[in-house]
């Protein structure tokens, strides 16, 4: 579980894929689904363009994961306490759609909203500072 920038071990000739090239979701280690959406875009861009693609998570996203990471770096045992309270307060089909990164900003905010508050603005503030 990292949110280490991967694509940095890209080379002009050499991309790497999978977890080798960060499609891992830093904090599930979920890559089957991220995988199954780059290999159709790695394709058309290696066909169309012909070098190397550094196909990254979606900012925003990785910078969720980056805070979860950090509190669970620093409590691990508030994970069970963090989704207990997600699952109580928001829909699965939300959380999964959350995870799969495939939701919009406003979905984010009301997802975010369904979680213990004070671990994430700890986490926020550290990385702001
Ligand atoms: C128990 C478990 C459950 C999981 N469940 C899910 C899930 O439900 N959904 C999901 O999306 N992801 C899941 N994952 C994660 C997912 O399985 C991995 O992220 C995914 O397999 C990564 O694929 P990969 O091709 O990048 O790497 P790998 O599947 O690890 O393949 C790398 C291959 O390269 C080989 N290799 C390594 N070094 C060398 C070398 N020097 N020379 C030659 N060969 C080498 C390895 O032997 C391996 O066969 C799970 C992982 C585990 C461990």
């Amino acid at each position: 579980m990292t949110s280490f920038d991967f694509t940095k071990n890209n080379t002009e000739l050499i991309t790497h894929i999978g977890t080798a090239g960060g499609w891992a979701k830093p904090s599930t280690g979920y890559t089957f689904l991220s995988t199954s959406k780059k290999i159709p875009l790695l394709i058309s861009n290696l066909k169309a363009k012909g070098k190397k693609q550094n196909l990254k998570q979606e900012k925003r996203f990785w910078f969720y994961d980056l805070l979860f990471l950090d509190v669970l770096y620093r409590t691990n045992q508030k994970g069970h306490a963090i989704f207990t309270n997600l699952f109580r307060n928001r829909k699965p089909q939300l959380i999964f759609k959350f995870l799969d990164e495939e939701t919009n900003l406003w979905e984010d905010i009301y997802y975010i909203l369904g979680c213990p508050k004070w671990p994430f603005i700890k986490a926020f503030f550290r990385r702001l500072f």
